[in-house]
């Protein structure tokens, strides 16, 4: 396999992208690329196939890292996952990360075949809920370093601590997740672990730049890894990533990058080229963000999809949803599409109309409420409904 590291980073002389400044963060090994520390900043992406079904995610890896991902992310949330990824490792030579969401305990069985594990501090709670979240992050690192891996400490807006979010007022939306991200980092420190890296993602792109520019300033030390959550189809996903991580790479802000896009299995390699896409255009001074849309008000986000999703229709879903807002780019509101409950309740949450897909039905929610359960083939003329009721208020 061609070296990873050559293909997944630009290459440049440790002063930053193109000569970019770039922050003084500490160098962390994942595999065989090194994130932050003055090293190439490294493009990463994910599987989007059935972890269980280890012929489609070994393929996926390797396309994904052929393509020139220096990680490869794949979601394990069950022991039928563990034992897939077991014969994945044998199968790719893709430097892996696992990404735990609520089964955290599923930590110490993963780190045998991977380099990295990502934890989301919003999702600790939900197993042996009165255990400190302390003593899970300490058992965390414990396993990290028994099995040689590094830790990604990953805050994601739909699904931040529930103990923090009470202590900010509700329009305080990065409070919370910043500080969940600085109390994870001042832990791993007290207790020695210094192989990790943080990410603070949100879907709007302003938000993620304020995120990681606040967090950087507080801990330039820590290699960020960048994205924009659920930053939705391409070309617009494409767009808002851009809009979000070209300023912070141009501050020398940012180890690493991903590309989120919702896409269908098959081309699941065009986030990497997205992430390369920035990286090169950065190199070559070429700093033009893609302009606001105008006269387009609408925003639709939408998951990139992973092993979690419930049902194969949800690209296509998502595809459908976009086609039927055309109509409606007037609006000033945001549509949530999403594959699964992990964020779908969570981030529909501050969406105006969220769609979260179960394995049959498709849950439609009107901000924080539930408007019911449709099936596949029921949801878009109930969602059209709600366009139809949001366009009359618009216009009155
Ligand atoms: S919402 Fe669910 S399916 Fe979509 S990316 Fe997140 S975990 Fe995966």
């Amino acid at each position: 396999m061609e070296s990873l590291e050559r293909k997944a980073a630009v290459e440049h002389s440790g002063s930053g992208v193109g000569g970019l400044p770039q922050r003084p963060t500490r160098p962390v090994r994942v595999g065989t690329v090194w994130i932050g520390g003055g090293h190439p900043i490294v493009v990463q992406s994910m599987c989007a196939t059935k972890t269980c079904d280890v012929e489609a995610t070994a393929r996926q890896a390797n396309q994904l890292a052929q393509a020139g991902a220096g990680v490869v992310r794949i979601a394990v949330d069950n022991r039928r996952d563990v034992q897939a990824l077991a014969e994945i490792r044998q199968k790719t030579d893709a430097n892996l990360a696992v990404d735990l969401q609520e089964n955290y305990r599923l930590a110490a069985e993963v780190a045998p075949w991977v380099q990295k594990i990502r934890y989301n501090p919003g999702h600790l709670h939900h197993q042996e809920p009165t255990r400190p979240w302390q003593d899970k992050v300490k058992w965390l690192a414990e396993t990290a370093v028994q099995h040689d891996c590094a830790l990604r400490v990953g805050v994601n807006c739909g699904s931040v601590d529930p103990v923090l979010k009470e202590k900010f007022p509700p329009e305080d939306a990065l409070g919370p997740m910043l500080a969940s991200a600085l109390e994870h980092g001042e832990l791993l420190d007290r207790l020695g672990f210094r192989r990790y890296c943080v990410s603070l993602k949100d879907s709007d792109p302003q938000r993620v730049i304020e995120a990681n520019r606040r967090f950087a300033q507080q801990r330039p030390d820590v290699p960020l890894h960048l994205g924009v959550t659920e930053a939705g189809l391409p070309p617009e996903g494409i767009q808002k990533t851009r809009r979000a991580l070209m300023p912070l790479l141009r501050e020398g802000i940012g180890d690493t990058i991903r590309v989120s896009l919702t896409l269908p299995s098959e081309k699941k390699h065009l986030e990497v080229e997205a992430g390369l896409a920035i990286l090169a255009d950065l190199a070559a001074g070429r700093f033009d963000l893609p302009p606001e849309p105008t006269g387009r008000k609408l925003n639709i986000i939408s998951c990139p999809s992973c092993s979690r999703v419930e049902n194969d229709s949800f690209v296509l879903l998502a595809e459908k949803v976009r086609a039927m807002c055309e109509p409606f780019q007037d609006l000033p509101i945001t549509i949530a599409v999403m594959g699964c409950r992990v964020n779908g309740p969570g981030e529909t949450d501050s969406a105006d109309l969220g769609l979260w897909c179960g394995p049959n039905r498709v849950n439609l929610k009107r901000g924080h409420h539930l408007l019911g359960a449709f099936s596949y083939e029921e949801i878009l003329p109930r969602l059209r409904e709600e366009l139809d009721r949001l366009a009359a208020q618009y216009q009155t």
